[in-house]
């Protein structure tokens, strides 16, 4: 009797030590619900302004100033003249775009000092959101109670595309409808994008990458990773395409800058777009990631990546040709590495599996929920095991196609030459038009280096030919007895898609009749069996699956509300705008340390090392520091703070977005987490992952005081220490 009392209290301590509610700054809210959802305990920790004051569409309010920065990352505007703020690794490949060797703006920054000095940007976007509306009902209301899964496709499909019609009609505006709580719910974003989006100013990469690799996803952090932008309007204020007419958008709202900083315990928000979250996947799932996915990913990144910093590290035109692509490799590279780390150590797989485990004991003891419940954990499992190795496929696919040699790419765009020159319909006008295009890019030659280009190829091809479950190749494109090294060899020789002389020529002296030579290129050739392999095998098959999968998650997602209600569910980061809230804190990243929660200038010079290209500063800023000439800008104790962490739950996407104050003002832009917290686009813990964010005033300083652009400055309104 006595052993079964212990054994009912073990267990109830067990329910309640799994199932504990959110940890308090856990998850990313959807603007438009914070009153109903979160705006009391963001009160409780010391917010001051409204909901209304975040999310309003009867007013003017701070959701004004949050300008989704070409769809990846987020900015904020500072100025009724339309300047917005960004972070320096989200301007980057503008910033490279506009450098040459003679005007390096990368490696010198770049400072406009009028508005027609402004650089414009084609091609980029910069989208602010009007209105956020929930059509679930509207998209759902009619579908039949036992509608199969293609059919709900088939009716989501259907009512999506009225509403955004109707949503937009009349207007200037764009609208799109994402689903949430994986199907959920539905919400519509009717939106304002603009397009004449000008680069205004960057520090050089020696600040605005301080740190480097080495120092990303780290804590302590010094970098200055902030550029700055202007968009454009016509002159009814509206969006348009690049001209020389345009003028400075006057925004709806811009966020006051506040130069009082931050002190440990302060309340603040990070409103953003943060990109993608994983929070809801299953401990088999978790499992798959350690196992699995993220194993395969850093083989293949660790491939190209020693290449590409070799070759970057021997000569200076390569390091501007790649620096773009390097980071976009590397990046993600660390992030994996550190997600593999934290979900271990935090046990992720364990903990998951006890709330999967309370959530079936639950479930097994109510029939109405074992009915429509029961079998949803086991079939989410049955179905990762079928589509297991087409998704790695997939994933290798990915890394190689998309990640690795650019030749299969580049090569790869030209299938649509081959398809006009053969189809008899197509007027030679038109093919000529479609050539004289393609010269007009060749500007891709500019970045490019057909040998690192090959050594990218031969260090990645073996992994990426061992993880395909399908030959990929096809009979005549590798000889008899040729190794895949020899393979890649005789590829880069032969294929005029890897050398701008022989691509041109081909394409000046074209006639339709020669698509044949495009079609016996090894360049185009391996690129079409890799893609063709995965249009006509991986794709369909991880197709086939993805109806079941999608009502798996649906069903799961909606069971674990109702079985385990205690919990506060909030949807998975799906690239729309979302307000999470946290506090200025340190954390103890590893045992017998504490982390404080910012850093200051003397860390920067600290790190100083002129013989490091990571930590190489320019001379200026040793000068500021000696005269300790911070200004305005120094924090109350006299120094100059340079970054802060706090526990906003946060994601890539997040780049950029403002960090604002308990009473709405802008202190910073959040720009990278913690090595600690990379596992939160998985798991969340409150106790140690942490968001990095610039402090304003070092932006500010950096802008005013290092490169004399105080007109910058005097654009924004500023909000003075109260003392
Ligand atoms: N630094 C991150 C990135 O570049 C963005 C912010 C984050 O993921 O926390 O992806």
């Amino acid at each position: 009797m006595k052993n079964q009392i212990v054994g009912t209290i073990m267990c109830f301590s067990l329910i309640f030590s799994t199932i504990h509610p959110l940890s308090a700054t856990e998850g990313m809210w959807i603007p438009s619900m914070i009153k109903k959802m979160v705006a009391g305990d963001m009160n409780a920790m010391g917010m001051k302004i409204s909901a209304d004051d975040l999310y309003s569409i009867n007013q003017s309010c701070i959701k004004d100033a949050v300008v989704h920065f070409n769809g990846g990352c987020t900015s904020v505007l500072v100025s009724d003249k339309g300047l917005l703020l960004t972070n320096h690794h989200c301007g980057y490949s503008r910033i490279q775009a506009h450098s040459s060797l003679e005007n390096n703006y990368l490696k010198d920054g770049f400072w406009a000092s009028g508005l027609d000095k402004e650089l414009s940007n084609p091609g980029m976007n910069a989208s602010i959101i009007k209105e956020i509306r929930d059509v679930t009902d509207a998209i759902l209301g009619e579908l039949p109670e036992n509608a199969t899964e293609a059919e709900r496709a088939a009716l989501v499909k259907i009512k999506s595309a009225e509403l955004v019609e109707s949503a937009i009609d009349g207007t200037h505006y764009q609208a799109y409808i994402r689903p949430f709580y994986f199907g959920n719910q539905y919400l519509i974003f009717i939106t304002e994008v603009f397009e004449d989006v000008r680069l205004v100013g960057a520090p050089p990469s020696s600040i605005g990458k301080y740190g480097y690799d080495t120092d990303n996803w780290v804590w302590p952090r010094h970098t200055g990773d902030f550029s700055v932008f202007r968009i454009y309007a016509n002159k009814d204020n509206k969006p348009a395409e690049y001209s020389e007419e345009n003028v400075p958008f006057k925004p709806a709202y811009h966020l006051p800058v506040s130069l009082e900083g931050v002190d440990e315990n302060d309340f603040t928000i990070v409103y953003g777009f943060p990109g993608r979250t994983d929070n809801y996947i299953t401990s088999n799932e978790v499992n798959d990631v350690l196992t699995k996915t993220n194993p395969m990913r850093l083989q293949m990144r660790e491939a190209s990546l020693g290449v590409i910093d070799a070759a970057m590290r021997k000569d200076e035109l390569t390091k501007i040709q790649y620096a773009a692509k390097q980071s976009r490799i590397s990046n993600a590279y660390k992030k994996w590495i550190g997600q593999s780390k934290g979900l271990i150590r935090h046990e992720a797989v364990s903990k998951k599996d006890s709330i999967e485990r309370v959530f079936q004991e639950r479930v097994n003891a109510k029939p109405e929920w074992s009915d429509a419940y029961g079998g949803v954990l086991l079939d989410i499992s049955a179905l990762d095991t079928k589509t297991q190795h087409h998704s790695m496929s997939r994933n290798f696919f990915i890394e190689f196609f998309y990640m690795g040699p650019e030749v299969l790419r580049f090569a790869g765009g030209f299938s649509e030459l081959v398809e006009l020159s053969k189809n008899k319909e197509v007027a030679d006008e038109e093919i000529d038009k479609w050539v004289a295009n393609k010269l007009s890019k060749m500007g891709y030659f500019k970045n490019y280096d057909a040998q690192v280009d090959e050594d990218i190829m031969k260090a990645q091809i073996n992994y990426f030919i061992e993880g395909q479950p399908l030959a990929i190749f096809t009979k005549d494109m590798r000889k008899k007895n040729e190794d895949l090294a020899g393979f890649t060899d005789r590829l880069y020789a032969e294929s005029m898609f890897v050398s701008e002389v022989s691509i041109r020529s081909f394409l000046e002296g074209y006639s339709r009749n020669k698509y044949k030579k495009i079609e016996k290129d090894m360049g185009y050739m391996f690129s079409k069996n890799i893609s063709s392999h995965y249009m006509d095998v991986t794709r369909p098959a991880l197709m086939e699956f993805a109806p079941t999968q999608d009502s798996l998650m649906r069903v799961w997602m909606a069971a674990q509300m109702e079985v385990i209600p205690e919990k506060t569910y909030y949807p998975d980061a799906n690239g729309t705008l979302r307000i999470t809230f946290g506090k200025v804190e340190g954390y103890p990243p590893f045992d017998a340390a504490e982390y404080a929660h910012f850093t200051t200038l003397e860390g920067v010079m600290e790190k100083e090392d002129p013989t490091n290209p990571e930590y190489n500063l320019p001379p200026k800023m040793r000068e500021l520091y000696n005269a300790k000439d911070y200004g305005q800008y120094a924090h109350e104790t006299g120094e100059m703070r340079v970054c802060f962490i706090a526990s906003n739950h946060t994601s890539g996407g997040n780049s950029g977005s403002p960090v604002i104050n308990a009473k709405g003002e802008l202190i910073g832009l959040n720009f990278d987490r913690t090595w600690e917290s990379t596992m939160s686009d998985i798991m969340f813990n409150s106790s140690i992952c942490r968001n990095i964010s610039i402090d304003i005033r070092y932006v500010l300083f950096i802008m005013d005081k290092f490169a004399g652009a105080d007109h910058l400055v005097k654009e924004m309104d500023l909000v003075s220490a109260a003392k």
